[in-house]
């Protein structure tokens, strides 16, 4: 089963103001991973199966997901962990903000405050 990591964060402003918030990141063992990497390698094998039957374009699509297959399974496979959103308070409203974080985004990240629309740096807590 993939874990929920919860990371002290901050959120700054422009001008250095700062405020705690907490970040999410969802962790994969190595199993998770495995089975992440197999489902979509047959995922993508499945589909080439399937544009087997599409007159001309299977020219294309077929060893197109061949290859995508093995390609996408070794990039989930070495993806260990994921980012998930970052919560806490926004230092220039003080509204309470849930950011939502794609998967390999890092940290320190630029962003906006999705209420009052300033520019917040997320960064780690020290
Ligand atoms: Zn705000």
């Amino acid at each position: 089963m993939p874990s929920s990591e919860i990371t002290p964060v901050q959120f700054r402003d422009n001008n250095g103001k700062a405020a705690d918030g907490k970040l999410y990141t969802t962790v994969y063992a190595s199993g998770d991973r495995m089975r992440r990497a197999l489902l979509r390698l047959f995922l993508s094998w499945g589909l080439a199966g399937v544009s087997l039957f599409i007159p001309l374009a299977h020219f294309v699509l077929v060893p197109g997901f061949l290859i995508a297959g093995p390609v996408l399974a070794v990039m989930v496979y070495r993806g260990t962990q994921a980012r998930d959103r970052a919560e806490g308070e926004c230092p220039v409203c003080g509204e309470r903000i849930s950011i939502k974080l794609e998967a390999g985004d890092e940290i320190p990240k630029w962003t906006y405050c999705p209420a009052c629309n300033a520019a917040l740096q997320i960064t780690e807590s020290n």
